[in-house]
């Protein structure tokens, strides 16, 4: 199954998606994941990129293009994908079409999260991740047992990203509302969009996603 998850920054999509990875083996494809990588060993890709990722803007369409074809084709995606943070405009939800067209593939789900933008505020400026594992947690609301040290046996640093600073989160906020209107648009007149709502605990959340992959599974 092909998913894609939509929500603002901070939706919750990253950890929605470890969820989804433990529950039903979908690999997840988060483009900023990849362009952080490529920013961290500053590839032509990564330098290109930093400019706009550090201003909170979007990449560049051509350099999403360039990553997703690399990605997509990797022999892991062949039992499903769920893609975190792209399509973010109109112009990529197209150039997806025909990606996924390229290696015979469609989109089965598409989740829209909902969250008001003044919990996104809250949750993104609490936001840490783990170096290592990469797991999130948010220091209000579901805080690791050490604020600098990560739960899981990894024992990671914990870091803040560059781009969940207060002036950076504002600015990706208004973008996502700015740019990503003609894309909700877009996706809720196809019959495979969902709309959730992304508030309450994570647990909670989850459920409600659980429970809609598990009712298109058994459609299908
Ligand atoms: P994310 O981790 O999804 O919040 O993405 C972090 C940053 O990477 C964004 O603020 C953008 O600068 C860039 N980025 C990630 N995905 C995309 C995309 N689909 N289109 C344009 N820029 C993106």
């Amino acid at each position: 199954m092909n998913l894609i998850l939509l929500a603002p920054p901070g939706g919750g999509k990253g950890t929605q998606s470890s969820l989804i990875y433990n529950d039903f083996g979908i690999h997840r494809i988060s483009t900023g994941d990849l362009l952080r990588k490529h920013k961290e060993q500053r590839t032509k890709i990564g330098k290109e990129a930093r400019k706009y990722m550090d201003a909170g803007e979007l990449v560049p369409d051509y350099i999403l293009t360039e990553i997703l074809k690399t990605e997509l084709i990797k022999e892991k995606y062949k039992s499903g994908f769920l893609l975190d943070g792209y399509p973010r405009t109109l112009a990529q939800a197209i150039e997806l079409e025909s990606l996924t067209e390229n290696i015979n593939s469609k989109i089965d789900l598409v989740i829209i999260l909902d969250v008001p933008a003044e919990e996104l505020l809250n949750r993104l400026g609490a936001r840490r991740i783990c170096k290592i594992c990469e797991r999130v947690y948010n220091l209000k609301f579901h805080p690791p047992d050490n604020p600098n040290k990560c739960n899981e046996p990894c024992g990671g640093k914990l870091y803040q990203r560059d781009d969940d600073k207060p002036e950076t989160i504002i600015n990706r906020l208004k973008i996502y509302e700015s740019k990503t209107r003609e894309l909700l648009e877009y996706y809720s007149k196809m019959p495979v969009t969902q709309t959730l709502d992304g508030t309450g605990k994570v647990q909670r959340v989850y459920d409600r996603v659980k429970d809609l992959i598990e009712k298109v599974r058994q459609d299908d």
